[in-house]
């Protein structure tokens, strides 16, 4: 049995897990189960899409000190101005590989994806997944937003005739084609367009509408830390439509989108960008034709960055397991949280199924340290003896920004 079961390793996952270490969980009380080693997910999409710098500012990253990244980047030679700059990935990615390895916590992976959750007499809970069941005193879901890509519908229908049509979220692998479509107008598909460009594709973007010109995803108030003690204070029946207002999917940072205009052009290592929906696509060779309203455009692959399919909290398995635990849900399908984001006494959650307390960036990195946070803080509140028959040591340790390794040694 082990005392805290993390489900999923992307950011969120690995957030709470380097804070419940810096509070004093020993690195052997906690796995962190999913079916890819911590970060596959994050780190695939990202260089699918060809990120370079981080859309989120420097102080939005997975530990605990708020200049961790900061003072990681002034170590390593590349030192970053301020808080508000945006690091490049590999500073971001290299700061996470360095807790990964460094705090032990990279180690406690376990290779399996969790199908259900139930209580369990004598452990807590039982975690049923693709390989042997797991025993847990506690149990934090970071799922992440989705795992599967949105595929309009006529795509899926192309994907069943087999023909080269792939979704940039997900992991498989996509191929690609001398001439390309991407079909989006976010961030994902504008970089994954360049990039292509960049490789010499020729490349059409489709998206449903012109460019919406953005420098994050959410309104940066609800960035800073008091925000999410300000979104609490709002009406619970007011938070969803809260959130809603408060995030811009389907936008790009006004850098990424000169890169776009600098690249407009027609043929090979070009971008002919189209703002018109796809209505229509029928197969044609090896390749695609895609009908808009104005436009037929014939490519040899297309790839979609159309969005999660579905999206957390309405998704997946947990809605299922709330239904037959009893777990109290909102009318929008959220679970209703304690301060510390429990939902039971010792299940904890991150991400979309905790934005109705985190409020809009709850999905993002920032969200993540935060819930990160609560999380540890209502560990050391609530004795963990409560909940697990072995006791860990509760000593404090370094909360602050670490030296020469994360551990602060
Ligand atoms: C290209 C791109 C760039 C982005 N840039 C930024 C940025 O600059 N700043 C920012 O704040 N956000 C950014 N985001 C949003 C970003 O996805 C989130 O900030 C971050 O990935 C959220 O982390 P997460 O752990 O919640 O989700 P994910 O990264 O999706 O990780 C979830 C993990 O849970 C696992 N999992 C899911 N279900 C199960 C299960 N049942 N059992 C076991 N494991 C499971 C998955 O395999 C996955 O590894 C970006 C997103 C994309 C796609």
């Amino acid at each position: 049995m082990i005392g805290w079961a993390v489900v999923g390793a992307g950011p969120q996952g690995v957030a709470v897990a380097v804070h419940l270490v810096r509070a004093g969980v020993p690195a052997e009380a906690i796995r962190l189960l999913d079916p890819h080693p911590p970060l596959t997910a994050w780190r695939t999409r990202a260089a699918r899409v060809g990120m370079r710098r981080m859309r989120s500012p420097a102080t939005h990253h997975l530990d605990v000190a708020d200049d961790g990244l900061l003072a990681f980047g002034a170590r390593h030679g590349q030192a970053l101005r301020a808080p508000s700059d945006r690091p490049e990935r590999s500073l971001f990615e290299a700061h996470a590989r360095w807790l990964l390895t460094g705090l032990g916590v990279g180690a406690r992976w376990l290779a399996a994806s969790v199908r259900d959750l139930q209580r369990h007499p004598a452990s807590g809970w039982q975690l049923h997944t693709d390989t042997a069941p797991v025993h847990a005193s506690r149990v934090v879901l970071a799922l992440g937003s989705g795992q599967r890509g949105r595929w309009p519908r006529w795509a899926r229908a192309l994907r069943q005739r087999h023909v080269a049509v792939h979704h940039v979220l997900e992991l498989q692998a996509a191929p690609t084609a001398e001439r390309m479509a991407v079909v989006g107008g976010g961030l994902s598909a504008v970089q994954a367009a360049l990039r292509l460009a960049h490789a010499g594709h020729a490349v059409w973007l489709l998206a449903r509408r012109r460019l919406r010109v953005r420098p994050y995803d959410v309104d940066a108030p609800w960035f800073d830390d008091g925000a999410p003690w300000r979104f609490a204070r709002l009406p619970s029946s007011e938070r969803p439509a809260a959130l809603a207002a408060a995030r811009h999917p389907g936008t790009v940072p006004a850098q990424v989108a000169r890169r776009l205009l600098d690249r407009l052009g027609e043929g090979a290592g070009r971008i002919r960008f189209v703002a018109e929906p796809v209505v229509r696509a029928t197969p044609r060779g090896g390749g695609v034709r895609l009908h808009t309203p104005g436009h037929q455009v014939d490519v040899g692959g297309v790839w979609l960055a159309t969005g999660f399919d579905p999206a957390l909290p309405h998704g997946g398995w947990v809605p299922r397991v709330a239904r037959a635990l009893g777990l109290p849900i909102t009318p929008s399908g959220h679970p209703v949280l304690d301060r510390g984001l429990s939902w039971a006494p010792g299940l904890h959650v991150t991400g979309a199924l905790a934005e109705l307390q985190l409020g809009p960036a709850a999905r993002g990195l920032i969200g993540g340290r935060w819930a990160a946070r609560r999380i540890a803080d209502h560990h050391r509140r609530i004795p963990t003896s409560r909940f697990s028959p072995t006791s860990f040591s509760r000593s404090s340790t370094n909360m602050g920004v670490p030296r020469s390794n994360p551990t602060g040694g």
